[in-house]
């Protein structure tokens, strides 16, 4: 009954949308526009027509919420919490968006128009210029080596991945997959779309995050109670723990299509060792399962994102129960600081570059070596030209980044001097 009234809800809203002549404006342009919005839901943003949409702009949310990711994922420039009195007069009219200045002309004059289309025609020459670092390998001056991975939400963002010469797919969210259906993905469905995936990428491997949903992620279908505080509520792991059925259902699909490629499962929002024994214990469960119906499957290596404080805190203890550690550092970043990454006006005291989130990135990485695994970053983090040097001398093994920071990071690192960086520190 429960999801059945999850379906009534979707029905009226979608009604209402279209009684009120305010569905699919994006489409009804005709030709590429920029999006003008209050705000864009994950579930929104994520079924957008990357040909269709040039740019978006939003009044409200926040740098680091899954809506700002995805555009950079999907190489959109989008300007988010602008302050932009929304009337419809802006509709059908010229406009710039210049996103490295996080700035939105509307009706340009001359004069303007002539600086942005050199701006870029600029960045395009930049473009083309990193183009000549494909195919080289991610080595530094002194021989230090890093895997440069991508961050994808969809199967869509693969086109990209293979442009812009990635090692891997270092975050496939597939919570996403969840939220662009009106009902709980099957297990023939996502396993159709996890081996596409695995066969894309041939013998790179495939990082495929299990359902990451709640906070800012919201499925109507999950009939998920409202929570005082989502952030710290029920989400990921935690609904894959007490609804085993959704988290068998996805694993089957994960085990399936890793014997198609090099799948690795990973498992988010980790807080301790118990949970990662329960989950072990149900993937084993699912391993035996399909072995015993003949169901051909991989041997996909399991991992977890550290994105808790917690985690960091025991994470030599972890490091002995999984292959391999990613680091989160959206949410690492929001528990450590105690700063909700949703909040717009806490945009200014987000700092990821605190020195508590870069020692406890060095600490996990440390841990993971000790015990012989690799570790990685996949939060936007990872992505911080400032910091890839930084990153390189505390040893990450692996930087998974939107597909578009792919050669300007392999730039950096081929520039680099590990042991002449450490030296001058
Ligand atoms: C993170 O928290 O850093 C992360 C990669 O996951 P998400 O942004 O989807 O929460
Ligand atoms: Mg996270």
């Amino acid at each position: 009954m429960k999801e059945r009234a999850a379906d009534v809800h979707d029905i009226s809203e979608r009604l209402l949308t279209i009684l009120n002549g305010t569905d699919s404006a994006a489409a009804d342009a005709g030709e590429p526009a920029i999006i003008v919005a209050d705000d864009l839901a994950p579930s929104e943003t994520v079924q957008l027509d990357k040909d269709q949409v040039l740019s978006f702009v939003t009044v409200h949310g926040s740098l680091n919420s899954h809506t700002a990711i995805l555009a950079r994922t999907m190489a959109i420039p989008a300007l988010i919490g602008t302050p932009l009195p929304l009337d419809e007069t802006v509709d059908g009219r010229l406009g710039i968006v210049d996103g490295s200045a996080g700035v939105i002309y509307v009706d340009p004059d001359e004069a303007t128009l002539a600086a942005m289309r050199e701006k870029q025609q600029a960045e395009k020459q930049k473009k083309e210029l990193l183009q000549t670092l494909k195919g080289k390998e991610n080595i530094t001056l002194d021989g230090q080596k890093v895997m440069l991975y991508a961050n994808i939400g969809n199967i869509k963002d693969l086109a990209t991945v293979l442009q812009n010469d990635a090692g891997g797919i270092g975050l496939f969210r597939s919570e996403f997959i969840y939220l662009e259906s009106d009902h709980y993905p099957t297990e023939e469905e996502q396993f159709r779309i996890y081996k596409q995936v695995a066969e894309t990428m041939g013998n790179k491997r495939v990082i495929i995050r299990t359902l990451d949903i709640g906070a800012d992620k919201k499925c109507d279908y999950f009939g998920m109670e409202p929570e005082e505080n989502p952030a710290l509520g029920y989400r990921a792991i935690r609904i894959c723990l007490t609804r085993p059925e959704v988290f068998k259902t996805q694993l089957r699909a994960l085990f399936r299509a890793s014997a198609f490629g090099k799948i690795a499962i990973m498992y988010p929002m980790i807080t301790g060792i118990q949970e990662v024994r329960q989950i072990r214990q149900i993937a084993e469960e699912v391993r035996k399962e399909l072995t015993e119906q003949g169901i051909a499957i991989g041997d996909p290596e399991q991992g977890i994102m550290i994105e808790t404080p917690a985690a960091v805190m025991v994470s030599d203890m972890l490091a002995k129960e999984v292959d391999f550690f990613s680091i989160g550092t959206n949410d690492l970043t929001q528990y450590t600081l105690a700063i909700d990454r949703q909040n717009t006006k806490l945009d200014a005291f987000y700092d990821a570059h605190h020195p508590a989130i870069l020692r406890m990135i060095s600490m996990v990485v440390e841990n993971a070596h000790k015990a012989g695994i690799w570790a990685g970053i996949c939060g936007e983090l990872g992505a911080d030209q400032t910091l890839t040097r930084e990153f390189l001398a505390m040893g990450v093994d692996e930087l998974s980044v939107s597909p578009g920071s792919i050669l300007p990071i392999r730039k950096i690192v081929l520039e680099t001097d590990v042991g002449a960086y450490k030296a001058g520190k």
